[in-house]
């Protein structure tokens, strides 16, 4: 049973003239985003419009208090630990490249261990490929079972090797495992080593608090969470940011200029160079508020409802085969029909109004592991619901339909 009824704050789920209907599920790569999102945005470029920090007139003050009433509201989200510790950027990709050009460089020299995992996005694979080869490093991925958990016992085994940072998901973006953070991030401290969380696809949807879970870094992205694109944040311990070093410079993140050296400003500035998003922290802002009303708990239950009635619903369809556990999972449903390629699955869909993602979903390791290519997959959300889910189960039927006539 599906238990939120938020369908109609969202306008691009309604048909207009220029397009139809469309039962959108693919909310894992980006979600879809509520009229008071897009009313605050379009609110602060009509009445808060400047650069924040640097200015002493009306409008400069009120962008600058909204800018940082939004880092207040971020920190608040997931718990972190102060404001000072949360910074934003771009998204998840941009805060995993801040930790491992900044705190990678200086903590992981030759010959150390940097762990990641087989069930993690390009985003939090290549950024430490990359640092490891920078700095003569290895790379040890921790492998997953067949069911698409991680394997913890091989994670036991990496953490003998005393890695400097272990850096994986919170939610799998493939196939909605959810890692169970309390009992390995002990482990992971316990070893010695830093830990790096992706919330890519547990900010939107998991009630999460990065001082409880003891976690030193977590990056998310706001176009995931019902925000707009370009923002995100990398929230970390303050301690950790005091030690690093910037990661860009410009203006705002200085304290003092030389002529050939310059000195820093404190955190968080210190990594924030440039003119901020601050539409963007605006409108992050906005979608907290919309997820806070709802309740972290009631969205939880409301996807875990819809994905079971859609696990059961797809099980009527004959060679219909689930990837991923059957437990421990969020609303991410990632599945092969026959031998019809996923990219096909997804096109007959499309012409049915759906939206799907078919492809590795930035998950090549995982999908190798696999034995797939591709899958197709969909994703829920807050405004998803049954008739969804009967929409897709339909439009499955078709395209089995279909290509066993071409076959
Ligand atoms: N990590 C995970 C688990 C993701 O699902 C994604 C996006 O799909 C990313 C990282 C990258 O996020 P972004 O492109 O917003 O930086």
């Amino acid at each position: 049973m599906t238990t939120l009824d938020v369908k109609a704050d969202f306008p691009i789920l309604e048909p207009d003239a220029e397009r139809r209907r469309i039962i959108y599920l693919d909310s894992a790569a980006s979600s879809q985003k509520p009229r008071q999102v897009l009313d605050a945005v379009r609110r602060f470029y009509e009445v808060s419009n400047s650069n924040v920090h640097r200015g002493a007139y009306d409008l400069a003050v009120r962008a600058t208090k909204l800018y940082e009433e939004a880092r207040c509201k971020v920190t608040e989200f997931v718990g972190g630990y102060d404001s000072r510790g949360v910074i934003f950027t771009r998204g998840t990709t941009e805060a995993i490249n801040l930790v491992a050009n900044s705190w990678g460089r200086d903590n992981v020299r030759a010959g150390d261990t940097v762990v990641i995992t087989a069930l993690d996005h390009h985003s939090n694979i290549v950024p430490w490929q990359m640092l490891a080869k920078q700095q003569g490093a290895a790379v040890r991925m921790v492998e997953v079972t067949e069911d698409g958990r991680l394997d913890l016992e091989d994670l036991r085994a990496a953490l003998k090797l005393r890695p400097k940072i272990v850096a994986l998901n919170y939610v799998s973006n493939a196939l909605g495992t959810i890692n169970p953070l309390p009992e390995i991030i002990p482990l992971i401290h316990e070893a010695g080593a830093v830990v790096l969380v992706d919330g890519a696809q547990s900010a939107p949807h998991i009630a999460t608090s990065v001082s409880d879970l003891d976690i030193d870094f977590y990056a998310f992205s706001g176009h995931k969470m019902l925000g707009p694109m370009g923002i995100g944040a990398l929230v970390a311990r303050p301690e950790l940011l005091d030690e690093m070093n910037p990661y860009q410079g410009g203006g705002e993140m200085i304290q003092e200029v030389g002529d050939e050296q310059s000195t820093y400003a404190d955190i968080p500035a210190k990594f924030e160079a440039g003119t901020p998003n601050v539409a963007g922290a605006v409108g992050l802002g906005a979608a907290i508020d919309y997820l806070n009303d709802i309740g972290m708990d009631a969205i939880h239950e409301h996807e875990t409802g819809i994905l079971h009635l859609a696990l059961e619903r797809l099980s009527d369809i004959p060679g219909l085969k689930v990837f991923g556990p059957d437990e421990e999972r969020a609303g991410v449903l990632s599945f092969a029909l026959d031998d019809i390629h996923p990219h096909d699955l997804a096109t007959v869909l499309d012409q049915e109004g759906v939206a799907i993602r078919a492809g590795h979903h930035c998950t090549q390791p995982l999908m190798r592991r696999l034995g797939v290519q591709s899958t197709a997959r969909a994703s829920f959300y807050v405004y998803n619901d049954e008739s969804d889910v009967e929409v897709l189960a339909c439009g499955l039927e078709k395209a089995k339909e279909i290509f066993s006539y071409a076959a």
